[in-house]
């Protein structure tokens, strides 16, 4: 019975905890960054993938795999800009900070991806305010575990 309803209270602890309180510090690029200098950025930031934006609001996602297939490819990386290979809206999955971090788990599972940029709604856009990762979820996890919440 106390295993039962410790894990119930986990599940609970998942959906009352913000992806604001849990979320990492956003890497974003401007739309016209060179495909270098992402690749560059990925390297410097330690990030898994990077929010792309244009007049300050997101407007693409670009993955390691992404830069991995451009990479190959034939296009000059020093000159041509980032907004050429990145996943774009409307096609980007998004999350609010004030969403529970267990609509952040289902949401990366659902699309198979591994980062999701936390937005704020703007009449003029959507706002970077954060990155919560598969990583961000490891983390969790692993202080449930340990009577961390
Ligand atoms: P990788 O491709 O390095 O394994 P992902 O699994 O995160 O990394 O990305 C898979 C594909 O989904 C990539 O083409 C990427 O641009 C895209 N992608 C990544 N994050 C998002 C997101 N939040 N919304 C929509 N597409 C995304």
């Amino acid at each position: 019975y106390y295993r039962k309803a410790k894990s119930v209270m986990s599940l609970q602890t998942l959906e009352n905890l913000s992806v604001r309180d849990m979320m990492s510090v956003p890497v974003v690029m401007d739309e016209e960054t060179s495909i270098y200098d992402v690749i560059v950025g990925i390297f410097i930031e330690n990030v898994s993938s990077v929010f792309i934006s244009k007049d300050g609001f997101l407007s693409g996602v670009v993955s390691r795999k992404d830069l991995l297939r451009v990479a190959i490819g034939k296009l000059d990386l020093q000159t041509t800009p980032i907004g050429m290979c990145m996943t774009r809206m409307p096609n980007l999955v998004t999350i609010g900070g004030d969403d529970s971090v267990l609509l952040a788990a289902q949401k990366i599972n659902a699309h198979k991806i591994d980062a999701l940029p936390v937005v704020e709604v703007t009449p003029d856009g959507l706002k970077v305010i954060g990155r919560f990762t598969k990583t961000n979820i490891t983390r969790i996890f692993a202080d449930l575990a340990s009577g961390e919440f």
